[in-house]
């Protein structure tokens, strides 16, 4: 059976005291929930995150790592790094990574294999484009994402694989996907690895919609049977907003 997970993606957001005090609230208010709470705060916060939360039930995640063992990458994170203070699960590929910083799906490819040696679980984020999808491309950009960034994994990767959904139209832009646009999609990507790999890895794969998810229309959008939660980025900076999304699945 596949997991329920709330993730909150805190992005270039929160200071160190602003990120002390954000997981002090989310912890205490934290609702009784068998879904998987996480969260991603900046690099420079993550350690003294991860200490933070040692003992909690909510499990701080880095946003983004790089494909390299160690050395000179100036500016870059390895996942030894992220490992020795206790942060074991990645986002890689998230849209603006892609599109501010040049990750283009090989070098994706190379990140998640990295990780996955190291025994990492991955958040992989992926989706189309507004032309892409104003020209009826969705389904093809996504199939071609996953094929370039995963579909080389052995079956065995699957168990330590996330998927996160995000249509760069509904990014930071309070246009949310409908809950049927969610589902359509999420149903073609479960579609597609059951074609690429089998019923069974298909069926265990978290798959998260994410792109301004909102206390107003998680409920919806988490009701659709391929949903499996939500990769959430505003509004994981609002406590009460966040509390209300986790409540929502
Ligand atoms: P948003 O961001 O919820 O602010 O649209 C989602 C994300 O980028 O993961």
């Amino acid at each position: 059976m596949r997991s329920k997970i709330v993730a909150g993606n805190w992005k270039m957001n929160k200071n160190h005291k602003e990120t002390e005090s954000l997981l002090t609230e989310l912890s205490a208010k934290l609702p009784d929930t068998s879904a998987e709470v996480m969260v991603a705060p900046t690099f420079v916060n993550l350690a003294s995150a991860a200490e933070h939360m040692e003992s909690s039930a909510i499990e701080v995640i880095a946003q983004n790592m790089h494909f390299a063992e160690n050395g000179a990458f100036t500016g870059e994170i390895s996942a030894d790094m992220l490992l020795n203070i206790g942060v074991d699960t990645v986002i890689i590929g998230h849209s603006e990574r892609r599109a501010y910083f040049g990750e283009t799906d090989e070098i994706l490819a190379k990140k998640v294999v990295a990780g996955l040696g190291k025994n990492m679980r991955i958040m992989f984020c992926f989706g189309e484009e507004l032309q892409d999808r104003k020209a009826g491309n969705h389904f093809k950009v996504v199939a071609s994402q996953l094929k370039n960034a995963l579909f080389g994994l052995p079956a065995s990767a699957w168990t330590k694989i996330i998927l996160a959904y995000e249509p760069v139209w509904a990014i930071g832009t309070g246009e949310t996907a409908s809950a049927e646009q969610a589902q359509e999609m999420h149903a073609f990507i479960r579609n597609t690895l059951t074609e690429t790999y089998d019923a069974k890895i298909a069926n265990n794969v978290s798959i998260l919609y994410g792109g301004s998810v909102k206390p107003g229309n998680a409920v919806e959008i988490f009701s659709k049977p391929d949903v499996d939660g939500g990769l959430i980025g505003g509004a994981a900076l609002v406590v009460d907003d966040f509390i209300a999304i986790i409540k929502a699945i």
